[in-house]
C-alpha cells in the first residue's frame, strides 16, 4: 500500500548561489510537525518519537516533540505552544482522551488539523487517527490464553481507562471470553482498570485479585507488558510464576525475555516503525493540505473519525524468531541472552 512507501519530495532544485547549500526560501517554508506525547517514561513511546522523527525527516520536513510524563495539564500547555510556535500540524498522543478535546478546538481555531497517534481523542472533531487496531491486540490475547486454559479463574488487569485504547482492548478480550463464560467454563474472578497505566497500581491489582481468591487463580490478561510484569513478579512472589499463563502486548524486550524463560505466555508485537513511517507519510501529506488513505472509521463519540489501523501480531515462544527477531525489533542475543 501505498501509506508504507511514501514518496520523498523530489530535491529542490538550486539555480542560484551554488556556494550556499540551503536555499532560505526553501528553508523558511519548511513543514513543521508538532509532536505532542503523553509520556516518555515506557519502552515504546521512545520507539515511536526517535522512528517517527526520522521518517518525517526523511520526507524533509522537522518534528518538534514535546512529552508531558503523564501531567494532562502539562500536556495541555505543550499543545498549546505548540500551536503557538504555528506549526503545520498537531500529532498528539493523548493522556487523557476527553481532556485533550479542547487541543482540538485550539488548533482548528488556528488553521492547524490534528492527527490523533496511536490513541483516539474523544469528542473532539479529530482530522485523523493512526494507530493498530486494538481491539483486535485484546483478542489475540484472549485467543492465545482460552487456547491453553479454556476453564478456569481469570484475572482481567485492564490500562487507563482515560485511555480510548483501554477502552477498545477491553472489548477485544471479552468478545473472545464471552462465549466461554456463558457456557460457565470461564469465570473472570477479577476486573480492574490501572489508573493512568501506573505499575505500582497495576501491582495492587494483582495482590487484589489474588488475595481475594486464596492465590487461586488460573490465567491472567494484563493490558501491556508493564502491566503484566507486575503482575509476574508478584506471581513470583507467591510462588506462581511460570504456572499461571500471563498475557500482555508491546513486545517490550523484558516481555520477550519474560517468554522465553516461560513466566509469560504472549505478548503482543504492534510493528512501531511501520506506524511511524505511515504516520510520517500521513502527516506531512496533511501538513501540505494534501489528501490522505484511511482505511477504518473509529468513533469517538462525537463524530467517526477517518482512520488507518495496522495489523498486530500475536507472539509466544514458537513464533518468537519469526516476528519479533525476524523483525530487528530486539536482537537475538538481547532476547536470549546469548551471543
Ligand atoms: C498503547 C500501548 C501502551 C499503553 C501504555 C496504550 O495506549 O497502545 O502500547 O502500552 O498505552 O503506555
Amino acid at each position: 500500500p501505498d501509506y508504507l512507501n511514501p514518496e520523498p519530495e523530489p530535491p529542490a532544485v538550486h539555480t542560484k548561489t551554488p556556494d550556499v547549500d540551503v536555499d532560505p526560501a526553501a528553508e523558511a517554508e519548511k513543514v513543521v510537525i508538532g509532536f505532542s506525547m503523553d509520556t516518555l517514561l515506557e519502552e515504546r513511546w521512545l520507539k515511536d518519537r526517535d522512528l517517527f522523527k526520522e521518517e518525517v525527516e526523511k520526507l524533509g520536513a522537522v518534528v518538534d516533540v514535546m512529552a508531558a510524563n503523564g501531567d494532562d495539564a502539562l500536556q495541555i500547555v505543550q499543545a498549546e505552544t505548540l500551536i503557538s510556535r504555528g506549526v503545520d500540524l498537531l500529532v498528539v498522543v493523548p493522556h487523557n482522551a476527553e481532556a485533550m478535546a479542547m487541543i482540538v478546538h485550539k488548533a482548528h481555531a488556528a488553521g492547524i488539523k490534528v492527527l490523533a497517534y496511536d490513541r483516539l481523542i474523544r469528542n473532539a472533531s479529530v482530522d485523523m487517527y493512526i494507530s493498530f487496531d486494538n481491539e483486535e491486540v485484546g483478542e489475540l490475547q484472549a485467543q492465545a490464553i482460552t487456547a491453553l486454559v479454556p476453564r478456569g479463574k481469570y484475572a482481567y488487569i485492564g490500562g487507563a481507562e482515560t485511555d480510548n485504547n483501554a477502552l477498545l482492548l477491553k472489548k477485544g478480550v471479552f468478545n473472545v471470553l464471552q462465549p466461554f463464560i456463558e457456557r460457565g467454563d470461564i469465570t473472570v474472578v477479577y476486573d480492574q482498570w490501572t489508573e493512568d497505566w501506573e505499575t505500582a497500581k497495576a501491582r495492587d491489582n494483582i495482590k487484589a485479585a489474588l488475595d481475594a481468591n486464596g492465590n487461586d487463580i488460573d490465567a491472567v490478561i494484563a493490558a501491556n507488558d508493564a502491566t503484566a510484569n507486575e503482575v509476574i513478579l508478584e506471581l513470583a512472589a507467591r510462588g506462581l510464576a511460570g504456572r499461571v499463563p500471563v498475557a500482555g502486548q508491546d513486545a517490550d524486550l523484558t516481555a520477550a525475555k519474560r517468554i522465553v524463560e516461560g513466566t509469560q505466555t504472549m505478548t503482543v508485537y504492534k510493528p512501531i516503525h511501520s506506524m511511524a513511517e505511515a504516520a510520517a507519510a500521513i502527516a506531512v501529506k496533511m501538513a501540505r493540505n494534501q489528501p490522505v488513505t484511511s482505511n477504518r472509521m473509529m468513533s469517538n463519540g462525537q463524530l467517526g473519525v477517518p482512520s488507518l489501523l495496522l495489523t498486530p501480531i500475536a507472539v509466544n515462544r514458537q513464533t518468537m524468531d519469526d516476528t519479533i527477531i525476524a523483525d530487528g525489533f530486539h536482537l537475538r542475543s538481547e532476547v536470549y541472552g546469548t551471543e
